[in-house]
């Protein structure tokens, strides 16, 4: 008996299919040879700033035990499958395959996964180190898939992860609008959530659980855990037929795109989450969006919370110069503009006082005075008194906003990021981190 771990990655495109489907397709043919599943399949989701990933930029992989001779027939299965049902005519859509045989991951893998993950990798990079561990790898046309193939397998999910189940529609529906009983997903939201999350954006009331591209998926609900995601499916109604679905585990909603840096280290592309002090007061620019600088003791650098993130950006306009904050965001680039962090959380640590000027009283007449001119002081308008300018009296002014952390809305939610009742409902809290501040 062996282990072999099979990783799987880019064969849909924005036309159709997606590796989750193909995963499905494979478990069930292999499991007819007889082979057991280890755990559950896994999804992961890699760099989701990458310029060049395909729609959902998730592979797969399965992890099986096997008899050494049955290993090829699972290799043909696997391969097979990949050349009926990926989207080869599409010129970006490079799928590659994966196999490793081995009941311990190396740490070498391990590290490649949190790099494609956090980072990018070249498909070199993945042959080479598939040559050094001893991994199969299967290039269909680029093959750029072997990348996320690799990495599916090297990510462990020991930390953090979650779990979707995925139902798929029969090929007669695929590109039709998908026929979904809408009160049955609210119901089922309202009973299981906060064990599903993210399947209903409770302010806007929006169903989330399914795409709109022509891809082979009905729905998919995130869940804490497989039971919990069972019993929401079961309570979805549809009025299409469901042709099979599939529980994965995922990084999904774990933030692990995330890696902490100071602002000099900032590269583009890169997912961050870093602490600085606001260096300049937010601002509203055309479209809509909101703009403000933060300063670490290295640099400082740009943060935008773009139209899309809707509501989200009514807590940013409120920050001030000095408050200090941390934020969580992609750094993108638009040409002639330098870094910004397009924010996905905001986490408020400590805010700035602030302060209303407010002109001085003169004692004799009782009013307020008034100003003198420009750099002169101030003048009671009544007695003529005057008071120097230094005689301005500040006085402190609540807040809008509080201590507390902050997220943009599902429908503007990287599909890695951390949805803010997870932090409630599966960790312990952040120390700054109220219950009624919880934003979506
Ligand atoms: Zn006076």
């Amino acid at each position: 008996m062996q282990v072999l771990h099979i990783g799987i990655d880019d064969t849909d495109s924005r036309k159709g299919m997606c590796t989750t489907y193909l995963g499905a397709i494979i478990v069930e043919k292999i499991k007819e040879l007889g082979v057991n599943i280890i755990d559950y399949p896994k999804l992961i989701r890699l760099n989701p700033n990458w310029p060049f990933k395909t729609r959902g930029n998730c592979a797969i992989s399965i992890s099986i035990v096997i008899d050494n001779d049955k290993i090829s027939s699972v290799k043909r299965i696997v391969k097979g499958s990949i050349k009926d049902l990926a989207e080869l005519d599409d010129e970006n859509t490079n799928p590659g395959v994966a196999f490793y045989k081995s009941f311990n991951i190396p740490n070498s893998l391990k590290d490649f996964s949190r790099k494609v993950v956090n980072d990018f990798v070249t498909i070199e990079e993945a042959e080479k180190l598939a040559s050094k561990i001893d991994a199969e790898i299967h290039k269909f046309k680029l093959g750029r898939g072997v990348i996320g193939a690799l990495a599916a397998i090297g990510e462990g999910l020991t930390e953090d992860y979650t779990y979707e189940l995925i139902a798929y529609r029969i090929p007669e529906y695929r590109g039709t609008i998908r026929k979904l009983d809408k009160p049955s997903i609210t119901k089922m939201n309202e009973l299981t959530y906060p064990n599903t999350f993210d399947n209903v954006d409770l302010t806007s009331k929006e169903i989330r659980i399914s795409p709109h591209t022509p891809c082979p998926i009905l729905y998919g609900i995130r869940a804490e855990n497989p039971v919990s995601a069972i019993n929401a499916h079961d309570m979805v109604r549809t009025r299409e037929p469901i042709e099979r679905w599939i529980i994965y585990k995922t990084n999904q909603a774990t933030d692990a795109h995330y890696i902490d840096v100071k602002i000099n280290e900032i590269k583009l592309y890169d997912s961050v989450r870093l602490e600085g002090v606001v260096s300049s007061n937010p601002i509203k620019i055309t479209g809509g969006h909101v703009i403000f600088k933060l300063k670490d003791e290295t640099d400082e650098i740009h943060c935008a919370a773009f139209e899309p993130t809707k509501d989200f950006r009514r807590i940013v306009e409120k920050i001030i110069i000095g408050d200090r904050i941390k934020v969580y965001g992609g750094v993108k680039q638009k040409i002639g503009l330098p870094f910004t962090i397009n924010l996905e959380k905001l986490e408020i640590l400590k805010l700035a006082p602030l302060f209303d000027k407010v002109n001085p009283l003169c004692e004799k007449c009782g009013k307020r005075a008034k100003s003198a001119g420009k750099s002169k002081g101030f003048i009671c308008k009544k007695c003529k008194k005057k008071f120097p300018e230094n005689s301005i009296i500040l006085k402190q002014k609540e807040r809008e906003i509080k201590v507390g952390i902050y997220e943009v809305p599902p429908r503007a939610r990287r599909h890695l990021s951390k949805p803010l009742i997870r932090f409630v409902n599966r960790r312990a809290l952040p120390h700054s981190f109220e219950c009624d501040l919880l934003y979506s």
